[in-house]
């Protein structure tokens, strides 16, 4: 846990989200600022900062975290039409939330990236 991290405080229920999953190992809420008409974020309850940070000990979580956002896409009708698992690492990645999260992105045509 780090204590000034946003989504360490939605872990430990201090800021409030609409949560989609929750098991000892992960948390999956819906983006505050969906850019489908399905956004979940995955995030593990281990504070890890970026994709560079995670190590080798962190393998087995970062593929349930996968996993994870397969379950999730088939809960929610999403699997067979096609969803996306997206990591932001730093500033030209994109990632403004430094608490490494997996975005699922479903329910509309995605553009091509390229
Ligand atoms: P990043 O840009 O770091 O890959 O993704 C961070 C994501 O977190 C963004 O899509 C942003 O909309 C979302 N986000 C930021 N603050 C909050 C919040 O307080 N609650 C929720 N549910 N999502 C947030
Ligand atoms: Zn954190």
């Amino acid at each position: 846990m780090s204590e000034d991290c946003l989504f360490c405080k939605i872990i430990k229920k201090e800021i409030p989200a609409d949560i989609v999953y929750e098991d000892d190992q992960v948390l999956a809420f819906r983006d505050i600022s969906p850019q489908a008409p399905l956004h979940v974020l995955i995030i593990p309850h281990k504070h890890i900062s970026t994709i560079n940070d995670a190590s080798e000990n962190d393998e087995k979580l970062l593929g349930y975290m996968l996993l994870t956002a397969a379950k999730i896409a088939r809960e929610n009708q999403v699997d067979e039409a096609g969803y996306r698992l997206v990591i932001n690492c730093n500033e030209q990645g994109g990632q403004t939330v430094f608490h490494v999260h997996l975005h699922l992105l479903a329910g509309r045509q995605l553009t091509r990236l390229g």
